[in-house]
């Protein structure tokens, strides 16, 4: 397959402070790395626009693109529309944060044609908030949502956060009603998970803090799966509920394995059968890109044992489950089956309810089996 992409990620790498929680690549915004940013980005758009594509999601995440000014917003947003050529029902993302949005921008972002919000509100209450890191409060969540949706967007999607030390299952209840009760129409909700390198892993590791039970973790991730879908949202993937027609076409794309270009630094990219992605920091990626270089990390190719393997762990996240043709996996499968952990039906595998509370655990199993079983490599 010659080199083509139908998405396209932009990393916007700077955030207001750091969430306790966090490890993603992002530094702390000020004006100076946000020039440099800008200029090495736009740079990097006027070589990528001569790769093939067509693109039909993009997608503005971060860190907090909300956090850059109207001016970089501005430059940003219609040099990609410029450079890249896109469908006219382009699904086009950005995350905002509720305290970094304002109506200017929300109007800027409306003109170049973004047409989905993801707002990072991550809880609905207070002292979880404040725990987590988070520069917001819950009324600003509330309210920003209000907002982006009187200003003409309907297609609203917001982060939740559960598993949160000291959250207890009725907070959890009163943010996911207020979360339904709000014009929402996409909801993702993430189990907290403390990398060692965040603020909270490490004081999890010192023991000054200890995470909710998993027996309490699992009945909270039941309950967001039943009330969610009791309120009109139907699971789509482990962690992803959505109104009809509002799933989230750029993630699908990914669990598909269609071929995506990542923008700006720490960003991966998908295609021509590799896998790649931009140095994890600005100054380095910058230096390449102004150079007028690519500066390209390359990780690994796709050959056919890659393939089946991303296949598993990429697509049996999703609730429709994936087709399996080799008859070695499908007899490994019938084990996780007999635990009721996924359902077979023909060539059709699919996760349950409780699969999906161990799905890592479940991937983790298959990996090594197709590593070690010399039938499914050469079937
Ligand atoms: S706003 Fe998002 S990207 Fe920034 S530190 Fe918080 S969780 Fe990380």
């Amino acid at each position: 397959m010659a080199a083509f992409f139908s998405s396209l990620y932009v990393h916007v790498p700077f955030c207001i402070k750091n969430c306790k929680y966090c490890s993603f690549y992002s530094l702390r915004h000020n004006e100076d790395l946000e020039k440099l940013y800008i200029k090495a980005i736009l740079k990097e758009m006027e070589i990528t626009k001569q790769i093939p594509h067509f693109l039909k999601t993009i997608y503005i995440g971060g860190g907090t693109p909300s956090c850059l000014s109207i001016y970089s917003l501005n430059s940003l947003l219609s040099d990609l529309t410029k450079n890249f050529k896109t469908a006219r029902d382009v699904e086009f993302s950005v995350e905002i944060n509720p305290k970094t949005i304002d109506k200017e921008k929300i109007g800027l972002m409306k003109a170049c044609g973004v047409n989905r919000l993801s707002i990072g509100v991550q809880s609905f209450n207070d002292k979880e908030l404040l725990f987590l890191g988070r520069i917001h409060n819950s009324d600003e969540a509330a309210r920003t949502v209000e907002v982006v949706y009187k200003e003409g967007f309907e297609n609203i999607s917001i982060d939740l956060i559960y598993g949160i030390p000291g959250q207890t299952l009725k907070s959890w209840q009163e943010t996911l009603k207020q979360a339904v009760s709000l014009p929402v129409k996409h909801v993702s909700v993430y189990e907290l998970s403390l990398e060692e390198n965040t603020l909270l892993g490490k004081e999890l590791n010192a023991g000054k803090i200890s995470l909710p039970l998993q027996d309490d973790v699992a009945f909270m991730y039941e309950f967001a799966s039943d009330f969610l879908k009791e309120n009109g949202f139907k699971k789509y993937e482990i962690s992803n509920f959505a109104r009809r027609g509002f799933e989230c076409k750029h993630n699908i794309s990914y669990w598909l394995r269609k071929p995506y270009l990542g923008l700006g630094p720490s960003a991966h990219s998908f295609f021509d059968k590799k896998r790649f992605h931009n140095p994890p920091d600005l100054f380095i990626y910058a230096s390449f890109f102004i150079d007028g270089k690519a500066g390209w990390v390359f990780d690994y190719s796709v050959d056919k044992v890659e393939e089946l393997k991303e296949k598993i762990f990429l697509g049996l996240r999703m609730t429709k489950g994936i087709t399996i043709k080799k008859k070695c996996l499908l007899e490994f499968f019938k084990d996780f089956e007999k635990e009721k952990l996924l359902t077979i039906s023909g060539n059709r595998v699919k996760l349950t309810l409780n699969g999906m509370l161990l799905s890592n655990e479940i991937f983790a199993q298959v990996l090594l089996h197709i590593e070690n079983c010399p039938v499914c490599k050469q079937e």
